[in-house]
């Protein structure tokens, strides 16, 4: 059983203060205790306290505590009154306990709950409680406003007003040349021509050498001591509960910890001479017409044709307002089908993104791209 500390209560009829728990019986008025609320005196709920401040309260002896018990009274739907657990009649005005259905805690927090009701009712007009509209309806304008820029961005601009002005084409034929390079390596290449070998160091080994002393700082919870509260039994006395509180303790371990020291290894590094067919220069043909041509290179004996790139534009200019020529990339078969002279239709979106030929609709006819 919890210790147990003795609690006081207020007579509700006459006034008179700090009346002990294990007494019934107002002995001011003579009227039995009944809508009372129990408390220590110079305790607040909630309170933690440690051991030696628990003996500035009056703690009950075994004998005594036993007596009191630490279940709740019962509450006397008759006459109001409270009774001990240990009563089955109520000692006011003789009812039985059976007829009777809440105990003091019930009776506590129906109490609260009307003072809550009531203090609600009495704050259900302030003027503070009506909720504004205004803030949902500035939300209500910046969403729509957001919804409707995101909307224009993503629409379609159509420039129609484009008359072409140029075209061209360009390809070109990188020519690789075979040349030697003198390289190393840990193995020789297939074709490769060694020219030496040499010990060198291929990596480090890491290898335990000894171990050392480390001392380390390190912390633990250990046991403080212990905080108590006290807890309305709701029958004139209140039990100590207690919870350990747990500190923060350093102290300092050795550990054994592994040093480690870098060992070379050595591997057979080759020396050689290699051919390797190497990017050397380029052969270019253009032309502003739409015969495009690949340019036949001349080869000399330690050349070859590599990659090919091959590039198709067009430029075009604003028919209506002054503005600088803009020309575009695109696919050669697309290319083909443009003449100087030709109107267009170009469609962008206002993001920016790719643009494309369209017609006057706006329908996408071939994919093209701005060269800056
Ligand atoms: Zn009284
Ligand atoms: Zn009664």
């Amino acid at each position: 059983m919890a210790k147990l500390v003795m609690g006081y209560w207020d007579c509700p009829v006459c006034g008179n203060k700090e009346i002990r728990g294990d007494v019934t019986n107002c002995p001011s008025c003579g009227r039995a205790r009944g809508d009372v609320k129990f408390y220590v005196k110079g305790y607040s709920e909630g309170d933690s306290l440690r051991e030696e401040e628990l003996n500035q309260f009056e703690r009950l002896d075994k004998k005594k505590a036993e007596e009191m018990g630490s279940n709740p009274d019962w509450y006397c739907s008759f006459c109001n009154s409270l009774n001990s657990d240990k009563a089955d009649v109520c000692s006011n005005c003789g009812a039985t306990r059976a007829d009777s259905e809440a105990n003091y805690f019930d009776r506590l927090k129906k109490k609260q709950e009307e003072e809550a009701a009531e203090y609600a009712a009495q704050h259900a007009n302030d003027p503070k409680q009506k909720r504004s509209l205004k803030p949902l309806i500035i939300i209500a304008v910046i969403v729509l406003a957001l919804v409707s820029v995101f909307a224009w961005m993503n629409g379609n601009k159509t420039a129609g007003d484009l008359k072409v002005t140029d075209i061209s084409w360009i390809r070109n034929i990188n020519i690789e040349e075979n040349r030697m390079f003198s390289e190393s390596g840990w193995s020789l290449p297939a074709g490769a021509e060694q020219t030496g070998t040499k010990r060198e160091i291929h990596h480090y080994d890491s290898v335990l050498d000894h171990y050392e002393n480390v001392k380390v700082r390190r912390s633990r919870q250990v046991f403080d001591h212990n905080e108590t509260t006290l807890e309305d039994n709701g029958n004139g006395t209140f039990r100590e509960v207690s919870r350990p509180v747990y500190k923060t303790e350093y102290y300092t371990e050795t550990e054994k910890r592994p040093v480690y020291r870098q060992v070379p290894r050595y591997a057979t590094k080759y020396y050689y001479n290699i051919w390797r067919w190497t990017p050397s220069r380029d052969v270019t043909a253009s032309g502003t017409d739409h015969e495009a041509a690949w340019p036949v290179p001349e080869l000399a004996e330690n050349e070859r044709e590599g990659a090919r790139t091959e590039d198709y534009r067009f430029t075009v200019e604003h028919t209506e307002k002054k503005s600088d020529p803009t020309t575009y990339s695109l696919a050669e078969s697309d290319w083909m089908q443009i003449n100087v002279g030709d109107q267009l239709f170009i469609t962008s979106k206002r993001t920016g993104s790719n643009p494309y030929i369209s017609d006057e609709k706006g329908n996408k006819l071939a994919e093209i791209r701005q060269v800056k």
